[in-house]
C-alpha cells in the first residue's frame, strides 16, 4: 500500500486547487480523478458554457447590434460544429496546463474511481493508497427528470455533447442552467422554448432579476411557458421529442434538455460504511472547516451542496490545506456575501439578499432600496432600447449594503469589484463618496438617488 499525507478524491475545482496547496507546502499528495482533471467546470460546465455564451453575444451583436452604428455585417455561416470542435480542443489545452501545474507541485495523479477501504484508506481498482488526511472533491451531476419518457430529454452534458446545431430546443428547468442554455440557443438560431413549474424562473433571486429577463426574452424571440408541469416525453416518428405537459399543452422539438437541479456524487464510494454522515438529499454533511463527522475526512465543493460555484470549491480547498498544512488553524471559507453572474442574454449579476430577505432577516431595522433603470449607452442608436436594472439593498441608519443586483448589457464585469466593497462593509455613503466613472453602465451604482 503507498503512504501519502494527503490523499484527494476528484480532479474538478476543489481537489485540484485543495491538490496543489498542500503540494506546494512539500506534502506528499496523490490526486484520484475518475474521467478528466477539471470536472465539472472544465469540462462540461464554466468553461464550455461561457465559449459558447461568447459565441452567441457575438451573434447578437451582429445581427442585433451592429446595424445601428452603420455596420452591416452579413453573416456568410456561423459554423456550430467548427465552434464546438474549438471549444473541444481550448479544454484539451487546459487539461494539459492543470496536469503542469500539478506536476510543478509533484501531486501524483492516478486515473480511476476511488473508493474508501477504512477511514484512512482508499482503493483504486486493486491499488490501495493511505493518508492521514483524505479530501473528498467528488462533486456532482445532472439530475434526471422522473416522469415517463424522461430518458429522452438530455441535460447540459448532453448538451455539450451536440456537435449539431438542432433546428429546436425545449428546455424544461428554472435554474441556472436552464436560464443560461435557453438563451444561448436562441442567439444561436436555435428556436428555443422554456417551460418552467412556477410562475417565474430564478424563484431564488431577486425577482427584479426573472422579470426583466423573462420580458428581454420574450423580445428575443424565446417562447416562454411559466406553470407548466411536464408529464411525459413522447418520441416521434420524424426523431422529435413531444412534452406532454399536466395543463394538456403539448410541445415538440429536436431536442428536449432538463436542467432540474443536480446531485451530489456520494454513492457508491464507501461513505455509509467509513460512517460519513450524509444530509436527507444525499449530500455529504461538514462543519464550518470543511470536515466531515469522520476524523481526518474533509469534503469541499458541490458534494456539499451548499454554493454550486468553481470559485467556492476553490477557495474551500484552498483554505482547507492552508489549515492543514500550514499552521493556519483558524482558516476556512466564510459562505457569506458570495457574488455570482448568471450568463444569461443580458447577464444577471448578484450579490447577497434579495429583498424579501432583507425584511425577514432585518424586521423592525431601516431598509432603503435603489433602484435604477435605464437604457445603456450601448443602445443609444438602436431602434431596440434594451434596459439595464440595477437595485442596491440597504440596512441601518448607515445604509450598510446587504444586497446588490443588476441585469444588463456588462453587468457581469462590474459586480466582482463591488462585491470587495460590500463584503468590506460599504455602506451607501461610501458608493456616493466614490467618483463615478462616465460614460459607463457601472457608475449608475454610485450615483443612485
Ligand atoms: P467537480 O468540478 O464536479 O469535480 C469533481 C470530480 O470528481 C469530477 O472530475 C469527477 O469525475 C470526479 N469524481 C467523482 N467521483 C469520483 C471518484 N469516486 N473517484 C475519483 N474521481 C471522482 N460555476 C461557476 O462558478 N461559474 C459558472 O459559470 C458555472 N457554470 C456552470 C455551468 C454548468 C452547465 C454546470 C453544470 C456547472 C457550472 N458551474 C459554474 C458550477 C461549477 O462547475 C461547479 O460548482 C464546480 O465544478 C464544482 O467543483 P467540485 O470540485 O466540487 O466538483
Ligand atoms: P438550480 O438549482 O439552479 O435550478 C434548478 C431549478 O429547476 C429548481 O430550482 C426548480 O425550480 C427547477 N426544477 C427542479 N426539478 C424540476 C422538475 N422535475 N421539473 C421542472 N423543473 C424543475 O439547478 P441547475 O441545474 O440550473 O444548476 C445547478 C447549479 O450549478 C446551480 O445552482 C449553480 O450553483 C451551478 N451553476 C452555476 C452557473 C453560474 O455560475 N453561472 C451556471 C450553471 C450552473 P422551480 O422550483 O422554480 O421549478
Amino acid at each position: 500500500m503507498k503512504s501519502y499525507d494527503y490523499i484527494v478524491i476528484g480532479g474538478g475545482s476543489g481537489g485540484i486547487a485543495s491538490a496543489n496547496r498542500a503540494g506546494m507546502y512539500g506534502q506528499k499528495v496523490l490526486l484520484i480523478e475518475g474521467k478528466a482533471l477539471g470536472g465539472t467546470c472544465v469540462n462540461v460546465g464554466c468553461v464550455p458554457k461561457k465559449v459558447m455564451w461568447q459565441a452567441s453575444e457575438m451573434l447578437e451583436m451582429i445581427h442585433r447590434d451592429a446595424p445601428s452604428y452603420g455596420i452591416t455585417a452579413n453573416l456568410e455561416e456561423f459554423n456550430f460544429t467548427e465552434l464546438v470542435s474549438r471549444r473541444e480542443k481550448y479544454i484539451s489545452f487546459l487539461h494539459g496546463a492543470y496536469q503542469r501545474g500539478l506536476d510543478s507541485n509533484k501531486v501524483d495523479v492516478v486515473t480511476g474511481y476511488a473508493k474508501f477501504i477504512a477511514a484512512d484508506v482508499v482503493a483504486v481498482d486493486n491499488e490501495e493508497f493511505t493518508a492521514p488526511h483524505i479530501l473528498i472533491a467528488t462533486g456532482g451531476r445532472p439530475s434526471q427528470m422522473n416522469i415517463p419518457g424522461g430518458e429522452y430529454a438530455i441535460d447540459s452534458d448532453g448538451f455539450f455533447a451536440m456537435t449539431k446545431k438542432p433546428e429546436s430546443m425545449l428546455v424544461l428547468g428554472a435554474g441556472y442552467i436552464a436560464a443560461e442554455l435557453s438563451g444561448m440557443a436562441q442567439q444561436m438560431g436555435i428556436k428555443t422554448m422554456w417551460a418552467y413549474r412556477q410562475g417565474r424562473p430564478l424563484r431564488t433571486f431577486d425577482p427584479m432579476l426573472s422579470d426583466n429577463l423573462v420580458e428581454m426574452y420574450q423580445e428575443a424571440g424565446v417562447s416562454l411557458y411559466p406553470e407548466h408541469i411536464a408529464q411525459e416525453i413522447v418520441k416521434n416518428a420524424d426523431g422529435t421529442f413531444t412534452v406532454i405537459f399536466e395543463n394538456g399543452v403539448k410541445l415538440a422539438a429536436e431536442k428536449v434538455l432538463f436542467a432540474g437541479g443536480r446531485l451530489p456524487n456520494t454513492r457508491n464510494i464507501g461513505l455509509e460504511e467509513i460512517g460519513v454522515n450524509l444530509d436527507e438529499r444525499g449530500f455529504i454533511t461538514v462543519d464550518k472547516f470543511q470536515n466531515t463527522s469522520v476524523a481526518g475526512i474533509y469534503a469541499v465543493g458541490d458534494v456539499i451542496g451548499k454554493v454550486d460555484l468553481t470559485p467556492v470549491a476553490i477557495a474551500a480547498g484552498r483554505r482547507l490545506s492552508e489549515r492543514l498544512f500550514n499552521n493556519k488553524t483558524d482558516s476556512y471559507l466564510d459562505y457569506d456575501l458570495i457574488p455570482t453572474v448568471i450568463f444569461t442574454h443580458p447577464p444577471i449579476a448578484t450579490i447577497g439578499l434579495t429583498e424579501e430577505q432583507t425584511y425577514e432577516k432585518y424586521q423592525g431595522e431601516k431598509v432603503k432600496v435603489y433602484r435604477s433603470r435605464f437604457t445603456p449607452m450601448y443602445f443609444a442608436l438602436n431602434d431596440y432600447r434594451q434596459k439595464c436594472e440595477m437595485k442596491l439593498i440597504c440596512v441601518g441608519e448607515e445604509e450598510r449594503i446587504v444586497g446588490l443586483h443588476a441585469i444588463g448589457v456588462g453587468v457581469d464585469e462590474m459586480l466582482q469589484g463591488f462585491a470587495v466593497a460590500i463584503k468590506m462593509g460599504a455602506t451607501k455613503a461610501d458608493f456616493d463618496n466614490t467618483v463615478a466613472i462616465h460614460p459607463t453602465g457601472a457608475e449608475e451604482f454610485v450615483t443612485m438617488r
